[in-house]
């Protein structure tokens, strides 16, 4: 029987519960679920975590064989000295369409102009019709789970869609690039550039004022990813430039953005609440059990964390 530590947000325990139990007794695991008050840390065999759970302490865990996030993004975590298990990330169904949804909506929004017709107040009667997806060059920082589904979705409706990630890619309908020079030519193909990467150092502050200029004047930019992704002045003086035609921000360097946050009030900024795409328990507590599984059988880990990459 294995001890099965849930380390998730305590307001997601009732959606979790279920979910998990259900996953277990489908792969046909006999498991005790519990809450950290409930078990001895030196009892617990695997940990489901989250970074708004109450343990961030791994160090009495001695017996847990890996440390299974329920977050995509694991910065949080990663550099965590106190934990020696291995580290999985979220790779979940329910999170990619979510992230395909929220992006091929705003990325049409852009494209087709709607805000112009949405927000009309002097009654312009602008028959400027918008050009073919085929015409307007898409860019895609970001080609891992949830960056290369976005990517094939748009290039799926006729948009010249370009890639960007660490190492190279080589992707169906996807023009693949990487390194510093391929940054470079992804950017000034962005009509519309959506980033999809995650928070780490190298990638901190990569939309800065010389990598937004090398964008195509008017570019909007979408920011599933993460707010430290993009330098926060340097994007206000694009966008008051013209340089950047629009943002369109899901996360933030701070969350809640603060109320006196300049995003807020900025005519040319739309923020979401860290909306593009959450983790569904019941596809997640599947992606989990198999993990578990997978380790008992002695079957590699899936979805594993490279602490030295950061993600
Ligand atoms: P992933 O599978 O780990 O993919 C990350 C991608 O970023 C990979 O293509 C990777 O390149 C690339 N990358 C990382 N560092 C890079 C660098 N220094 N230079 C160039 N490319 C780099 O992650 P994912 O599942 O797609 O998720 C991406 C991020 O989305 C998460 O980390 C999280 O921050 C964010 N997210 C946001 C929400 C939301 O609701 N807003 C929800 C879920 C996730 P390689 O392929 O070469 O490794």
């Amino acid at each position: 029987m294995l001890t099965i530590l849930y380390d998730g947000a305590p307001k997601m325990w009732p959606a979790y519960q279920p979910a998990l139990t259900t996953a277990l007794a489908d792969a046909g695991i006999a498991a005790h679920l519990v809450l950290p008050d409930e078990v001895a840390p030196e009892a617990v065999d695997y940990i489901v975590y989250a970074p708004t759970g109450p343990v961030q302490d791994f160090t009495p865990f001695t017996r847990a064989r890996a440390v299974l996030s329920l977050w995509a993004g694991v910065e949080r975590v990663v550099g965590n000295p106190t934990l020696t298990q291995p580290l999985c990330r979220m790779v979940d169904d329910g999170l990619e369409r979510g992230m395909i949804e929220w992006v091929t909506g705003h990325v049409l929004r852009a494209h087709l102009g709607m805000d112009r017709h949405i927000i009309n107040p002097d009654r312009i009667w602008d028959q400027t019709a918008p050009p073919l997806a085929r015409e307007r060059g898409v860019t895609v920082l970001g080609l891992g789970a949830l960056g290369a589904a976005c990517a094939s979705t748009l290039a799926s409706l006729g948009f010249p869609v370009t890639g960007w990630s660490r190492t190279p890619k080589s992707l169906p309908g996807i023009l693949c690039e990487s390194g510093p020079e391929g940054l470079h030519r992804a950017l000034s193909r962005a009509e519309i550039l959506v980033t999809i990467l995650p928070n780490t150092p190298e990638t901190t502050n990569l939309l800065n004022a010389d990598t937004l200029a090398l964008l195509p004047r008017g570019a909007t930019i979408l920011n599933p990813g993460r707010g430290t992704l993009i330098d926060d002045v340097a994007l206000l003086a694009t966008l008051d430039s013209g340089q950047v035609g629009q943002a369109t921000l899901d996360v933030f360097r701070v969350e809640p953005l603060p109320a006196d946050h300049p995003y807020w009030a900025h005519p040319k900024v739309t923020v979401t609440p860290h909306i593009a795409a959450e983790t569904r328990p019941s596809s997640a507590a599947r992606v989990i059990v198999e993990n578990i599984r997978r380790d008992q059988a002695g079957e590699p880990l899936l979805h594993l964390v490279d602490r030295s990459r950061g993600y």
